[in-house]
């Protein structure tokens, strides 16, 4: 078979993958969801031609979007995940032993149900005790949510039902949905591809946040490779706390040095 996936990841640059099998495609009522066996990376989750993740790279992602924000927190107990579906956030929050509660809420019950078959390594945590899962917009979740401890933002792009996840109002409804301590990470795309987006979130997150930062990782199937999230916090961060993790991704060393941004990405965000 010499078929190849190729994502339009701008209007001038794409990515293509040879493509194994494709095991599943479906409309849902709110996008086109495919899964499809990748050559190179393994099972890739694709949702209205754009990669959500692949088995091979997904852990880089999930470790950093979650254990960033949860170790720059005193205490997280109640943790909330906005998007999310295939389930990998709310699996690395899990390894954080002090969690009581992790909520999923995710639009689209499609993409957990698929993320459940074909993903099982990745959506382990759904199952778990702690995780409560509630398929809703986001948007009008988080105006009624309260006393949340960190909230991860793990949105598609900037378009359709995601719109929303990228507006000041929306992060000013997380700021007021967290504790007194309370820490926001929302996943701000590439630098290199996406500059207009990285200012619109750090813009949006600075209004409504005390003290905000950006910080990157690599993930070679997002849009340049090199990929940012904002974190918003309401107090002073303090140093990271120290746990056991079992990552493949993070060290204590990343947990700092992500932070440190090459000079074209600080003139980006100043
Ligand atoms: N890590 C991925 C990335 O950066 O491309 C995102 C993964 S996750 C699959 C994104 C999820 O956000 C999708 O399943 C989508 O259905 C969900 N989503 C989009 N808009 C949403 C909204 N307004 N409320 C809740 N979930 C939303």
């Amino acid at each position: 078979m010499n078929t190849w996936f190729s994502e339009l990841q701008t209007h001038n640059v794409s990515l293509g993958l040879k493509i194994e099998d494709v095991l599943w495609r479906e409309k849902t009522p709110y996008q086109e969801l495919a899964v499809l066996q990748t050559e190179a990376y393994g099972r890739m989750l694709v949702l209205d031609g754009a990669i959500q993740t692949t088995s091979l790279d997904e852990f880089v992602y999930h470790e950093m979007i979650a254990h960033v924000p949860l170790l720059l927190h005193p205490n997280p107990r109640k943790v909330a995940v906005i998007g999310g579906g295939d389930g990998g956030a709310i699996r690395e929050i899990l390894q954080h032993t002090g969690i009581e509660e992790a909520h999923l809420i995710e639009i689209d019950e499609r993409v957990v149900d698929a993320s459940k078959r074909f993903f099982p390594d990745i959506a382990k945590g759904l199952q778990d005790d702690r995780t409560h899962v509630h398929f809703t917009d986001g948007i009008a979740w988080v105006k009624q949510a309260r006393n949340f401890d960190v909230i991860l933002v793990d949105s598609t792009d900037p378009v359709g039902p995601a719109e929303g996840l990228f507006v000041p109002e929306f992060y000013q409804s997380i700021y007021d949905a967290l504790s007194e301590d309370g820490i926001m990470v929302a996943q701000s795309e590439s630098p290199f591809l996406e500059p207009d987006i990285i200012q619109r979130v750090i813009n949006g997150v600075s209004q409504a946040f005390p003290v905000t930062r950006l910080y990157l990782a690599s993930v070679p199937t997002y849009p340049s490779g090199l990929w940012s999230f904002t974190l918003g916090a309401k107090k002073a961060l303090q140093l990271p706390r120290q746990v056991p993790l079992k990552t493949r991704y993070w060290t204590p060393e990343i947990q700092k040095s992500c932070f440190h941004l090459p000079v074209f990405v600080e003139e980006l965000i100043r």
